[in-house]
């Protein structure tokens, strides 16, 4: 036990010198013929970093000091913002609807961290399509699991997803394409190839999960983010392919092999909490309208990334367990598939902060 005044003293010392250490910053902004400046103020110097991803466009500012405190966050209509808070400080991401060369410097006395946002010649005005890539889970010769009665996971797959489509067409904001539209086969590494060549915005894998020997009786939905997170010779086989080396960009540092390194892995990173993030709204979707247990099981890495390449955020869903007979019933009706493509599309427009229409 310690001496209850060494306790108090050392309490008070913390928060003193918490609430000493804090950095604050506002963000404003300004809009100019030619460029929009968007400034980062703040109540002392940091180390900070600020670059740009492609496939969506998005402007990165990391600033890594632990105890940053957003005071005012305003923006220009039309640039998505969302913080993010990780161990070595914190992350703001803005994706504005158009695609920006960007310059980034620091200014002192104020200690200012200046964006400018120069408009292109890829500018442009028109909205652009999402591209969503909606993976049936299996088909043909690979049926998947076998459920209940013999129902085959491949065909409530492909219905879920026929439906999800339906959804997003009608919608009319969304480019569809299905890894596969009918029952035939189609390899993993092929439905990541049809997504990268896409530039998807989005990649859902839907698949039905066979329940675990121990637990015949499991039921309910669980939903991964995929990892993209690959091995080495992955990041280096991107290295030197100059087409994805243009996806990332950076001010002029990137010429620079060590750079473009450090890039690729934020990249990837940052495309996995946006997976993240996906993941979670759409728990909270499909608990909402189905009223049934839906888990967010965290990040699945591996034989089931289906995806290598940063810049699309990914996710897997298990709409329920086949082999239960409850659940199985549940998967072969329609009206049940409905009800799940209805919740994914309703998740995606909350992602992309879009009304319903
Ligand atoms: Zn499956």
């Amino acid at each position: 036990m310690f001496p209850r005044s060494f306790l108090t003293f050392s309490l008070l010392l913390l928060i003193v010198s918490f609430s000493f250490s804090l950095t604050l910053v506002k963000v404003r902004y300004g809009v100019h013929k030619e460029k929009i400046r968007i400034v980062f103020e703040l109540n002392k110097k940091v180390k900070y970093r600020v670059f740009a991803l492609e496939r969506p466009y998005r402007v990165v500012i990391d600033i890594f000091d632990r105890k940053v405190k957003f005071r005012k966050i305003s923006l220009p209509r039309g640039i998505k913002y969302r913080t993010g808070t990780h161990p070595w400080g914190k992350r703001i991401v803005l994706q504005p609807s158009y695609e920006y060369e960007v310059k980034a410097f620091s200014l002192n006395r104020p200690f200012r961290i200046v964006i400018d946002l120069y408009k292109t010649l890829r500018f442009k005005p028109k909205f652009v399509k999402k591209v969503i890539v909606i993976d049936a889970g299996h088909g043909g010769k690979d049926p998947g699991a076998i459920g209940w009665r013999g129902i085959k996971e491949k065909w409530v797959n492909l219905r879920i997803a026929r439906y999800l489509a339906y959804y997003l067409r009608k919608d009319g904001r969304f480019k569809v394409i299905m890894t596969r539209k009918g029952d035939y086969f189609v390899p993993l590494g092929k439905r990541a190839e049809i997504a990268v060549r896409n530039k998807a915005h989005l990649f859902i894998s839907i698949h039905a999960d066979a329940a675990p020997r121990k637990n015949p009786r499991a039921r309910g939905t669980q939903i991964f983010a995929l990892s993209h997170r690959s091995a080495e010779r992955k990041k280096r086989e991107m290295l030197r392919n100059t087409y994805l080396a243009k996806l990332l960009i950076n001010n002029g540092g990137y010429k620079y092999r060590s750079t473009r390194l450090i890039l690729t892995d934020l990249a990837f990173k940052i495309t996995l909490e946006e997976s993240v993030e996906f993941a979670k709204i759409l728990a909270r979707e499909l608990k909402r309208n189905l009223k049934r247990r839906v888990y967010f099981k965290g990040i699945k890495r591996a034989g089931f990334a289906v995806l290598k390449t940063p810049g699309t955020p990914s996710v897997l869903i298990e709409v329920g367990f086949i082999t239960n007979p409850y659940e199985a019933r549940r998967l072969a009706s329609s009206k049940f598939q409905r009800r799940v493509a209805y919740s994914i599309y309703m998740a995606i427009l909350k992602y992309f902060n879009l009304k319903p229409r």
